[in-house]
């Protein structure tokens, strides 16, 4: 039986990652620090399920780590795990570089320790795989898009704390051999995402008649890339992709955020009609644009299609409509992971 290490499964996408795996077989040892991002009940469906084993810890704890790599033997050690949104970061650097930059050091240290074990056949086989973000180029104006080979530029501290794991993921290939894969992929959207990311706070604040923040002028283009697109795309990667390759991965889905906004506005008017039977557009706020903030985010995916034959199978389309759909069904996992620390607030203004 095929067995993954994946850390950061209790979040968003590793949670996602980590249910879609299970359900194909594979073993996951899942190994999450569960941060105000990591959520247990993402993964109720999997109690008392064999095939996942959760282990409550820090991926830079080395010791931890080599543990459970020799106990498990995994043939595959995929690294979800980080400190993930731009505005925390804004407030507060230091948790960015311990997780993303040391912690990403010491899972690399303990990886290559056991890679180092393993029996030639196995070592051949086996992969790191570490999940980063298009935010490490920085930003564009209203053409081009992001190329593996367009020079990093991170211009927040959370950017620069992912492109920082990914050179020490890079030279870690280069300098011991680490069989290593590296993805950069644009936003994400879609089920157990934790609502202080734009798409589900916008659901969560339409849901409750409260005012929509749109940061700046609203033009801010992203490219939306649905969950479960990007977990295949990483199977994919993970199967298939040349050692010490980086793969962009994208949804072919550039938006305005305020069309992003737009969009949920309708489905949920169409859904669930407010009580006056006006549109929650109307809720729409404006606000102080964030510090920094970067204008266009565009990925160009071509090299996993022509060398892998990936492609999103989701239009924004789509995927937002089914993503709607989920939270107005799973309104108790929202309610569920708003602890008393983050109630839909406004942070990372430099204020
Ligand atoms: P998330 O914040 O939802 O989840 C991160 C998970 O990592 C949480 O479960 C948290 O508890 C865990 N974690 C944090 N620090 C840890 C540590 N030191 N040790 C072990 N576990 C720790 O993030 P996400 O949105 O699921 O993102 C997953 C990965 O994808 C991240 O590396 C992120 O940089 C990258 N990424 C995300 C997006 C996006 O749109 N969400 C886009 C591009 C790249």
């Amino acid at each position: 039986m095929t067995t993954w290490l994946v850390t950061g499964g209790a979040g968003f996408i590793g949670g996602n990652f980590v249910l879609e795996a299970v359900a194909k077989g594979i073993r996951i040892i899942n190994l999450d620090a569960l941060t105000y991002a990591g959520n247990l009940k993402t993964l109720d469906s999997l109690e008392g399920n064999p095939d996942h084993l959760f282990v409550h810890g820090d991926i830079g704890d080395r010791g931890l780590v080599a543990s459970l790599l020799a106990e498990h033997r995994p043939d595959a050690v995929l690294n979800f795990a980080a400190e993930s949104h731009v505005d925390r970061s804004i407030d507060g650097p230091g948790a960015f570089i311990q997780t993303n930059v040391v912690g990403t050091l010491g899972l690399l240290e303990a990886v290559r320790d056991y890679w180092k074990t393993l029996p030639a056949d196995k070592a051949d086989a086996f992969r790191l795989l570490h999940v980063s973000t298009d935010e490490v180029y920085g930003t564009l104006g209203e053409t081009g898009r992001f190329t593996e080979t367009t020079p990093y530029a991170p211009n927040s501290p959370y950017s620069a704390s992912k492109a920082a794991s990914d050179h020490l993921v890079r030279a870690f290939h280069h300098t011991y051999g680490l069989p290593v894969l590296t993805t950069n992929c644009s936003n994400n959207y879609g089920p157990y995402h934790f609502p202080e990311k734009l798409i589900p706070l916008i659901i969560a604040k339409a849901l409750a008649g409260e005012s929509l923040p749109v940061y700046g002028d609203g033009k801010q283009v992203r490219d939306w890339l649905f969950v479960a697109d990007h977990c295949e795309a990483i199977r994919t990667v993970l199967a298939k992709g040349r050692v010490g390759q980086t793969y962009n991965v994208g949804g072919n889905s550039e938006k305005q955020n305020i069309e992003v906004v737009q969009a949920i506005c309708a489905l949920l008017d169409a859904r669930r009609p407010r009580a006056d039977g006006r549109s929650r557009t109307e809720q729409i706020t404006y606000v102080t644009d964030r510090p920094g903030h970067d204008r266009r985010y565009a990925i160009d995916a071509s090299k996993l299609k022509d060398e892998l034959g990936w492609e999103p199978k989701h239009s924004f389309e789509q995927g937002i409509g089914f993503t709607v759909d989920w939270y107005l069904d799973n309104q108790q996992w929202v309610n569920g992971v708003l602890d008393g620390s983050y109630r839909l607030q406004r942070i990372g203004t430099d204020a």
